[in-house]
């Protein structure tokens, strides 16, 4: 019932330009017409795309800025493009060769192949990985700033390099309890053990190191363990604190087994936590108003200020009433444009639910909290700042409408400054039996009588579809369709689901065929060849049919590239 009252809830936030009880809107319509559009026809590439905080002191910077994007977005490209399932060119040409050539030098090391056997050498292979693991774990490191490759696509590298550093630091151990020492395959349990402290001052030396190198194995596999996704995703805060222990625990015993190369990584990764604690603390808003809605959803809000962000970008929340040590992503659901920020949480776990209760204690169901945030993050992979796209497509399910919701009114926010554009497609699927349970029912939680709820619909992302002064011919440039996808299309349903007359036309029954919907994209390509950008957010079986309907589609007039978001690392 929650569960349903919850969709209900976001339908309303994301589809109605209704008021809340409490007088707060909850969404901003963003209509344009041509007057509006040609006055202020100043729209520039890149103008929109943030410029690291510093330099926002220093406007004379903003050309170079401009520049440097333009050719970022030129370099990465052809690494982006997917060339076998769904790896990209970059992956394969510089991931995957580095991880196989590190586990190759680990293995001959290790069976002195090619090389003497040398428990050093051994040692220094497993470390390398380590370097990548912490660098691929800031937030903003140089892969962020050289090729755009954001933090939650860095994670998987963060992951993988550890597995290998883990497997390599296995081999290195035994080879010290097994061999003991270079060459001494062939020696007795004497020369073994002579052999064993030959690198080492003396024996204590020896031992320091046998065990200091154990106790950070037992930590690299204690990392590695619960990182494992059902693990992770079961025990989320039990991964993240013990993440945070066991951090330490290599940190120190990585310096006491002398494997100093790690501490190359860990200073990337210090360098990024100095940036972003700074930036959170110093920076950034500090205040925002908490909102509870009905069944289970909190809206934040706070004044946007002098930071920049792009549409369909997440930031780190931070709530110090309830943990410092605590910072969950979130997907800003508002426009870059507007002057005040908004996130849309739904509660899920321990932090959210803890934020809820706490919240809805209050006896106006709303009030101001001390926060720290540090972000954007998570550019999308194609260029949506400059012109290369006129078409584009939105997908998303459920709870993924936050980040498309924020693109959608960017672009109608662009399109008024002068932006040029074709066609922008916005699809979003909901299961539609919350509606009615809804409308329906009382939410226990809240105690509010959902029955009260207005009797219509009227999505605000949809206006624009009937704003007759945009209609080219008979179509206009910003589509929107919300999918219901357990309802069937009949007259009874539709007053069961207390849709209003005029919203009917701009809603569909059943699944959305979104091949149907890629066919007509390829229909209005022009030629030499059109380029579409398709970005998607929600449950894994959505983004997978459009991440296979991009490669099936595209043809020698049209080309789709992707871009995909899930709310999980
Ligand atoms: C890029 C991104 C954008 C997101 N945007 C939104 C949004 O707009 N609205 C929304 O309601 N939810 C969003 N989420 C999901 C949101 O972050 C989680 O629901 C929230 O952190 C759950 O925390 P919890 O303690 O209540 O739940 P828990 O029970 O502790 O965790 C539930 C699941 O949430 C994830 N999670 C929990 N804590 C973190 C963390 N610190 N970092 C990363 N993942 C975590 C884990 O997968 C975990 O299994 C987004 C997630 C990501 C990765």
């Amino acid at each position: 019932g929650d569960d349903l009252a919850t969709k209900y809830v976001l339908f309303k936030i994301f589809f109605t330009g209704m008021m809340h009880e409490n007088g707060l809107p909850l969404a901003t319509a963003v209509s344009v017409s041509p007057g509006e559009r040609k006055a202020a026809n100043s729209w520039k590439p890149y103008e929109d795309s943030y410029p690291l905080r510093p330099l926002d002191e220093f406007p004379q910077t903003v050309e170079v800025w401009r520049e440097w994007l333009r050719f970022r977005w030129m370099l990465r490209w052809p690494f982006q493009q997917r060339v076998f399932c769904s790896f990209a060119l970059g992956e394969l040409l510089f991931f995957y060769p580095v991880v196989a050539i590190g586990v190759a030098a680990g293995v001959l090391a290790y069976l002195g192949i090619g090389v003497q056997k040398d428990i050093q050498l051994t040692g220094t292979l497993a470390s390398i990985p380590f370097v990548i693991t912490f660098a691929a774990a800031s937030h903003n490191s140089l892969f962020t700033f050289l090729m755009g490759i954001p933090f939650e696509r860095t994670i998987t590298y963060h992951r993988y390099s550890a597995y290998v550093g883990a497997v390599l630091g296995a081999l290195h151990g035994f080879l010290y309890e097994v061999e003991g020492c270079i060459g001494c395959e062939d020696g007795g349990e004497d020369e073994y053990e002579a052999g064993r402290d030959k690198g080492n001052k003396n024996e204590t030396d020896g031992d320091e190191a046998r065990a200091s190198g154990w106790i950070l194995q037992a930590a690299v596999f204690g990392l590695v363990a619960f990182s494992f996704s059902p693990i992770r995703r079961l025990f989320f805060e039990i991964f993240y604190r013990l993440h945070v222990i066991l951090f330490i625990v290599v940190i120190i015993f990585a310096l006491v087994h002398e494997a100093t190369i790690v501490y190359i990584g860990a200073g990337i990764w210090l360098l990024d936590f100095a940036y972003r604690s700074v930036a959170a603390a110093i920076w950034n808003e500090h205040k925002a108003t908490f909102t509870v809605l009905p069944a289970n959803v909190i809206k934040v809000t706070f004044p946007r200020g002098m930071w920049k962000y792009k549409g369909g970008q997440y930031l780190f929340l931070c709530v110090p009433s309830l943990s410092i040590f605590q910072w969950h992503p979130f997907s800003i659901s508002s426009s870059p444009a507007e002057d005040t920020v908004s996130l849309h949480i739904r509660v899920l776990g321990g932090w959210t639910r803890a934020l809820y209760n706490m919240i809805d204690k209050s006896t106006e169901k709303s009030m101001e909290l001390g926060i720290l945030f540090e972000g954007p993050h998570g550019e999308t992979t194609v260029n949506l700042d400059d012109h290369t796209y006129e078409h584009v497509i939105l997908i998303s399910g459920g709870i993924g409408i936050t980040p498309m919701h924020s693109i959608m009114n960017s672009l109608k926010e662009q399109y008024k400054r002068g932006r040029p554009l074709k066609k922008v497609c916005n699809v979003w699927t909901v299961r539609d039996r919350f509606m009615i349970n809804s409308v329906y029912s009382t939410n226990s939680k809240t105690n509010m009588s959902v029955n009260n709820l207005p009797m219509s619909f009227q999505p605000d992302i949809l206006h624009i579809d009937s704003d007759q002064e945009l209609l080219s011919g008979t179509d206009s440039i910003f589509k929107s369709r919300l999918y219901l996808t357990k309802l069937q299309r009949n007259k009874d349903e539709y007053l069961m689901a207390n849709i209003s007359k005029e919203m009917q036309p701009w809603l569909r029954y059943g699944r959305p065929d979104l091949k149907r919907i890629f066919q007509g994209f390829c229909r209005d390509s022009l030629p030499p060849r059109t380029r579409v950008a398709v970005l998607t957010c929600g449950p894994k079986g959505l983004v997978n049919a459009v991440e296979k309907l991009v490669r099936t589609q595209s043809n020698s007039r049209v080309t789709f590239d992707f871009h995909k978001e899930t709310f999980e690392f």
